[in-house]
């Protein structure tokens, strides 16, 4: 293989989680080609090594099969949702996807992790992630600086509770695009939080 570069692929918000079909692994596996490397990351998508010259092509193949294709590394990964166990509806599914849609691939100084729970219990662990909403009845609350890596870990804060949802997008990717402007090199996105306060973000995200 010659110069290549990584993809990140992922089944898609739905309920019921990240859920493959046979059809959809078995498409990867063609596609990709026999000498790929498929990592398996932690934030559920698949890594896949392709041939930089066949990177497009192979997006198209993908997305064809209902998979989503996104560029792996430095960027906001693809949201982190749960299984939306309480239906599409009241797990705010639509919100999920609206909000997958306006933040997944954005370069960031760092990797960002976003996560979604459709409740308060939380079982896609909301406050493990750099900015996690929570839908709480109608309205959505927002977390930041969650951070597991290392031993300095700490749990994300409560930025904004009571957001409506037209209000959700605007306010996640304010605060990706500010984070974007003001990191200060390389900084993780928990000491980047400390750093500014958490007052400042909310003028950001209000
Ligand atoms: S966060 Fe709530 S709605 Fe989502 S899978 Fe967990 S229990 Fe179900």
């Amino acid at each position: 293989m010659g110069e290549t570069t990584k993809i990140a692929i992922s089944a898609g918000i739905q309920v019921g989680g990240s859920l493959f079909t046979p059809e959809q692994f078995a498409k990867i596996g063609s596609v990709v080609g026999t000498d790929a490397k498929i990592e398996m990351t932690p934030f559920k998508q698949l890594y896949a090594e392709v041939p930089h010259e066949r990177r497009d092509v192979i997006k198209e193949e993908l997305e064809r099969y209902d998979l989503e294709v996104y560029p792996a590394g430095f960027v906001t990964k693809s949201l982190i949702a749960c299984n939306f166990c309480k239906g599409a509806e009241e797990a705010g599914l639509d919100s999920a996807r609206s909000l997958n849609t306006a933040i997944a691939g954005i370069e960031t100084p760092t990797p960002l992790k976003i996560g979604y729970a459709g409740c308060a219990l939380g079982t896609s662990e909301p406050l493990l992630k750099d900015i996690s909403v929570v839908k709480m009845r109608d309205t959505f609350d927002i977390y930041v600086g969650g951070e597991p890596k290392g031993l300095k870990t700490s749990f994300a804060k409560l930025l904004i509770s009571g957001l409506t949802e037209d209000k959700l997008v605007p306010a996640v990717t304010a605060l990706i695009h500010f984070y974007k402007a003001h990191a200060k090199g390389k900084e993780k996105f928990s000491k980047f939080v400390d750093r500014v306060s958490l007052e400042r973000l909310r003028q950001i995200a209000g």
